[in-house]
């Protein structure tokens, strides 16, 4: 309990949150004159002249069930990307506080710092992509609020070792963020079931990825009450809008689709390890628990410029550290990795 509290910002803890319309009543009431809303409705006819749930309620109780994690525990966010800016507002004094990454690793974490102008401190992963506990700890002072972890790594496609991960979330002081947006492609098991174990453990997942929704903006952060209740107090009110909650919430009735996608994924991508691994410029392809291969190849710059000039777009992480030479490649349908492979080939050639 205590030790949560040390950790918020002070400036947080004492906020009084603004309370839109929709905090201050949330029963039943058939006429709504309290939030300024054009009671005439919209030119779309779609019932959006109203603001959405601020608690994305009935999202949240689905999501609960599916994920067998109760309400109180979930928070939603216009992308994960809205949950990483959240910690950090709510974790790190601006000028004064730090948070530790294990490159390489998703960009999102040291720019969201560097707009709230929090210091990064860099804790490499070793050659096989896994945290490194004494680099980590010896980041660590009293300033450090969030280590942020990804697993399935983005742009290395692997899991990180579960008994690391617990180990350092019970050595690490402050908030341990493990970013699981893959973990719908991975073998193994979430870190969703260890939430109520640790107060210190926040769970990202995301729509963007498995789910296939990246268009509508919506990811989940998963946490202590107290951690969701923190990141309430500091979100945009109507941080989802109406158009996403009702689509999310259709989504979550069709879990049977977005498994047998998955497996779709899956067979692709073992497809395209196989026919990457035939080009004499590969070099490597690493194992993977995501729908990406990272792929070191001679010449990866060039291959880079050439599939552009194909109109094939892959991510070029060649000059990443522990990524030299490499690009990652998310799976496409068969077609689009079709034409990726032919222009690969044409250039190998
Ligand atoms: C794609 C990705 C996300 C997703 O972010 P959204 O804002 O939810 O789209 C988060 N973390 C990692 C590591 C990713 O690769």
């Amino acid at each position: 309990m205590d030790r949560l509290r040390k950790l918020v910002r002070p400036n947080i803890r004492t906020l009084d949150p603004y309370s839109s319309a929709r905090d201050e009543f949330t029963g039943e009431a058939s006429v709504f004159l309290d939030a300024n809303e054009n009671s005439f409705g919209s030119p779309l006819n779609k019932q959006l002249n109203r603001y959405p749930d601020p608690y994305q309620r009935d999202v949240k109780k689905k999501i609960a069930e599916i994920k067998n994690v109760s309400e109180s525990r979930i928070f939603l966010g216009n992308g994960s990307d809205e949950a990483i800016d959240l910690l950090l507002r709510v974790f790190c004094r601006p000028g004064r506080d730090n948070v530790i990454i294990c490159p390489p690793t998703y960009g999102m974490y040291s720019v969201s710092a560097d707009i709230n102008d929090v210091e990064i401190r860099n804790a490499p992963l070793d050659a096989g992509f896994d945290i490194v506990e004494d680099r980590i700890s010896d980041c660590v002072d009293e300033d450090s609020k969030i280590l942020f972890l990804c697993s399935p790594n983005n742009p290395t496609g692997n899991l990180l070792s579960r008994n690391k991960i617990l180990d350092t979330v019970k050595s690490f002081p402050g908030i341990v963020v493990v970013d699981e947006a893959y973990v719908d492609f991975a073998e193994g098991e979430s870190m969703l079931g260890d939430i109520g174990k640790f107060e210190n453990l926040v769970v990202l997942q995301t729509f963007s990825k498995a789910w296939g929704l990246a268009g509508l903006r919506v990811g989940m952060a998963f946490g202590d009450d107290q951690v969701i209740e923190l990141l309430n107090r500091v979100k945009p009110p109507y941080n989802i809008n109406s158009l996403a909650q009702k689509e999310i919430l259709s989504a979550l009735g069709r879990v049977q689709a977005v498994k047998e996608s998955i497996n779709r994924i899956l067979v692709a991508r073992e497809r395209l390890r196989a026919s990457l691994a035939k080009l004499s410029a590969t070099e490597e392809i690493f194992r993977s628990s995501a729908n990406f291969l990272l792929v070191r190849l001679s010449k990866a710059d060039e291959i880079y410029d050439f599939l552009v000039e194909k109109g094939v777009i892959v991510r070029n992480r060649s000059n990443i550290l522990l990524c030299e030479g490499c690009l990652r490649i998310t799976v496409g349908t068969p077609i689009e990795n079709r034409k990726l492979l032919s222009a690969l080939k044409e250039f190998d050639s």
